[in-house]
Order: C-alpha cells, then sequence, then structure tokens
C-alpha cells in the first residue's frame, strides 16, 4: 500500500514514519510513504497557505490553489496507480471505526490531507476528497495527528505487518473490548494473575477470556453488545464460519 500525506508540518510526520513496525513495513515494501509539504506549491513570494474566510468570523482558512496544486501533482505522478483514495480527517466527518480501518486497508493508495486553523477551503472536499472521517467527537488543533491515528489503525491490518493472529480477539474486532493481559512476575505489589491462566487448561482459559470480554464489554460500552452479536451470527452463516467447529 502506498500512502501519502500532504501536511504545512510534514516534519511532524516523520518520526512515525521512521520508527517501529512502520519503518520495517518500508523497508520490506509492504508499505510505500510519500510526505508532502504544501507549502511547496504556494506560488506568492510568502508562499501563503492560508486566508482569512469569505462572510468573516475567526480564524483562517486554507486556500485552495495550494492544495490542488499539490493533489494535481501527486495524481499525476501516480496515474498509473489505480484506486487512489483520498481522506480529510476533520472533525465535521464520519465516525471512524474499526470497519473503516478492514474496508480501507485492502486500497492501494491512500492520499491524506492535514487539515490547519479553521480547515480547508470547501472546494478542495468537493474536487478531491473521497471520504471525510472524524477520529472522535472532540477538536484537534490540526489534522497531523487525526491523519496518522487513522494510517495506523489501516497499515496494521495489511497482511504481513504484524501476525495475523494478533488481530483476531483485540477489542472492536468482532464488536467486543478485549479481555485482560498478564506477564510475569505471577504477583505484583500484592495483586495475583488469575489462576486460570497459569492453569494451561485452553479451554477454560478461553471461556474465562469471553467472560471478561463479555463483562467489560457491558461495563464500558453496552452500545457495542448487540453488534457483537450481529456479527457473531453473521459469521456463524458462513460456510466455513470462524465460529463453527469452535
Ligand atoms: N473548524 C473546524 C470545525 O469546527 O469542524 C475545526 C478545525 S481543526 C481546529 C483543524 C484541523 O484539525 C481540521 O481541519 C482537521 O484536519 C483536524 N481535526 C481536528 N479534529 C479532528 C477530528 N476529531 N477528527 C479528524 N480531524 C480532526
Amino acid at each position: 500500500m502506498k500512502i501519502t500525506v500532504l501536511s504545512l508540518f510534514p516534519e511532524i510526520l516523520e518520526a512515525y514514519f521512521a520508527s517501529s513496525i512502520m519503518a520495517k513495513a518500508i523497508e520490506r515494501g509492504t508499505m510505500v510513504a510519500e510526505l508532502v509539504n504544501i507549502r511547496d506549491f504556494a506560488t506568492d513570494r510568502h508562499r501563503t497557505c492560508d486566508d482569512a474566510p469569505y462572510g468573516g468570523g475567526p480564524g483562517m482558512v486554507m486556500k485552495a490553489e495550494p492544495l490542488a496544486a499539490a493533489l494535481d501533482s501527486v495524481q499525476s505522478a501516480s496515474a498509473a496507480t489505480e484506486g487512489m483514495r483520498t481522506i480529510y480527517p476533520t472533525p465535521s466527518g464520519r465516525l471512524f471505526t474499526q470497519h473503516d480501518a478492514e474496508r480501507l486497508a485492502v486500497e492501494e493508495h491512500l492520499l491524506f490531507i492535514c487539515g490547519r486553523y479553521e480547515g480547508i477551503d470547501q472546494r478542495i472536499v468537493d474536487l478531491y476528497v473521497d471520504e471525510e472521517l472524524s477520529i472522535g467527537d472532540y477538536v484537534l488543533s490540526s489534522g497531523e495527528i487525526a491523519s496518522l491515528a487513522i494510517i495506523d489503525a489501516v497499515y496494521r491490518l495489511i497482511d504481513g505487518v504484524i501476525r495475523s493472529e494478533s488481530l483476531i480477539e483485540e477489542s472492536h474486532s468482532a464488536g467486543l473490548l478485549e479481555y485482560p493481559h498478564y506477564t510475569r512476575p505471577e504477583v505484583f505489589r500484592g495483586l495475583k494473575v488469575p489462576d486460570v491462566l497459569l492453569s494451561g487448561h485452553h479451554a477454560e482459559i478461553k471461556r474465562w477470556r469471553s467472560a471478561r470480554m463479555r463483562e467489560k464489554t457491558k461495563a464500558v460500552r453496552p452500545d457495542l453488545l448487540a453488534e457483537s452479536e450481529r456479527i457473531c451470527d453473521e459469521r456463524s452463516e458462513e460456510p466455513n464460519g470462524r465460529n463453527q467447529g469452535n
């Protein structure tokens, strides 16, 4: 998968792409990352990328021309790449979920536009953007962190990035929140690891984990339980349903 990010401050993103699992995925060729500085496409002496909003009001708006020039340059350079999807993270977008991460993980090329100030000129959204996604019901000062949140949720689902077993029982993968984890030592500050996890009895451990998942989801996110039941029903209806024989 190729990821292109358009930003006024690409240096914010550089460390992420140069570190940890993402850096390894780039090294292996599973991922290709491209950071584009929108300011490189501003044409005036001061390389201006923002202006006051028509109609008045506070703040500034990211101008259409430098953004359009940056987007055109990415599009023409990747003419051979099919299926580029352009995403504008914004608090006024649809709420991004694990389901969106799974959907986007099969795309060939994702392009993110990082907003600043009051956001970007609406005509860029009208002309170039495929989807507007919000990472939550709060307002960040810029789109770099929101873009990284989406990128991070997406790329870890791509085959070969992390071990697929790690993804199976994760929070939100089947609608429930995950069970608690423990590692050595057995006793920490008087708190002991639950006996069942030391028993070596796999069926019992599985039952205990399922019960904790339901308990935690009911306590923290009861709204997710109905969705989880829907996913379970759907899977058990598949010819090779993941629930069958378990
Ligand atoms: N005026 C905008 C509004 O009220 O909807 C908020 C603009 S915000 C200060 C600047 C930029 O941060 C946005 O253009 C967007 O790219 C990003 N951003 C802020 N909060 C976000 C969120 N919850 N989800 C996704 N992007 C967000």
